[in-house]
């Protein structure tokens, strides 16, 4: 884990604009207007200060932590908060608490909780194969974060909606909502085209402004698709797939356009932290899918019928095998049985615990030093 002085921006009072009523009460509040009565509005999108974002991101962490398991390993941990810590050093939001998690699971994936919480899995750490691509994996959560897609994505989200009095921090029961909507949302139903292309873009660019060659998420994205081709037949409702393509081509083209220079790969510094061998998508234990939620119970203030799930467009996401738009369908459609996503759906390990690791700025200058980074 990499703490760096945290530096929050105290802001205690609401930000946004509340929709409110006239006079003081603003709960229920009948109105008059134009003869005709009218319920005004007694709740609001959620607001979230910086604190809160933390508070958040700490508590949804706690939950992906505990559906997967933490890898009980300093020396891996150290190494993936070098590589993240100095990508999030030139961040746009440098000052936040950023802490990198290895996920004790054999599926490939990666989740950004808000307020700096980044995961990898033990499996895609497996897939990834030399410092560059683990810099562009952790540049696109990174920026997922520094973005705040996750933040406004739950804004949406009518089980968040709060009391015009309301505050997150102040409520734990709208807390908790927000943590199953926060988690459901990352871990779930993933992001949509527009945030996913942005973190591809600003996190391939932050990755190259420190000195990576800036292909390391493409090579690392090719492999991942070539990696679920062979499962194809058994799982044709994906047999085409042409979102990962598309992304693939989006970053090819920024790469071209925004002439990056940097071209460092390190795969030999990888190897020496990183020796996990991939295991085939067939060979991923999984677990059911459904019950593969939340060990605290999922959601029960928050049923899943609410809102037509948005098209998945995380790192597995865009794989013939996650949870793209027909599969949604499928969920949403008959809330039968849903596919399986072996990536998602991988069992976990059974230790949540955080393995804290600490990282000064001279040790991240260092790291850079011997890297030949910038
Ligand atoms: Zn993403």
């Amino acid at each position: 884990m990499i703490r760096t002085t945290a530096c929050f921006v105290a802001a205690g009072l609401l930000l946004g604009t509340a929709t409110t009523a006239r006079g003081g009460d603003q709960l229920g509040q009948i109105g008059k207007i134009g003869g005709a009565v009218k319920k005004v509005n007694d709740v609001r999108d959620l607001q979230v200060t910086d604190q809160e974002e933390q508070q958040l991101g700490a508590a949804v962490s706690e939950r992906i932590r505990a559906r997967y398991g933490v890898v009980q390993d300093a020396a891996v941990h150290r190494y993936v908060a070098l590589v993240g810590g100095a990508l999030a050093q030139a961040s746009t939001r440098p000052a936040l608490p950023w802490t990198f998690i290895v996920l004790d699971t054999d599926g490939v994936n990666a989740f950004a909780a808000p307020g700096g919480y980044v995961h990898v899995t033990r499996g895609a750490l497996a897939l990834i194969q030399d410092e560059a691509e683990l810099a562009g994996v952790l540049g696109h959560e990174i920026v997922h974060i520094t973005e705040k897609h996750t933040i406004r994505s739950i804004q949406k989200s009518k089980s968040v909606q709060m009391g015009a009095s309301e505050t997150l921090s102040g409520s734990s029961a709208l807390l908790e909502r927000a943590v199953t909507a926060t988690y459901d949302n990352i871990v779930e139903k993933g992001f949509g085209r527009g945030e996913e292309n942005e973190s591809d873009e600003k996190g391939i660019e932050l990755a190259n402004r420190i000195g990576y060659a800036p292909a390391g998420l493409s090579g690392f994205l090719t492999r991942l698709k070539d990696r679920n081709k062979g499962s194809q037949e058994k799982r044709g409702l994906f047999a085409s797939h042409p979102e990962m393509q598309s992304r693939l081509d989006n970053i090819k083209k920024e790469i071209a356009s925004k002439k990056m220079a940097s071209t460092a790969t390190l795969p030999d510094r990888y190897k020496k932290f990183i020796t996990y061998t991939p295991k085939s998508v067939t060979e991923i234990a999984t677990v059911a899918a459904g019950s593969a939620g939340l060990t605290g119970g999922e959601s029960k203030a928050e049923p899943k019928k609410e809102e037509p799930k948005k098209r998945g467009f995380g790192i597995s996401r865009m794989l013939p095998t996650g949870g793209g738009e027909k599969q949604q369908a499928q969920v949403t459609g008959s809330g039968s049985a849903r596919g399986v996503d072996p990536e998602k759906d991988a069992r976990g390990g059974g230790n949540p615990r955080l393995v804290p690791v600490k990282i000064a700025a001279a040790d991240i200058a260092a790291f850079k030093k011997e890297g030949g980074l910038k």
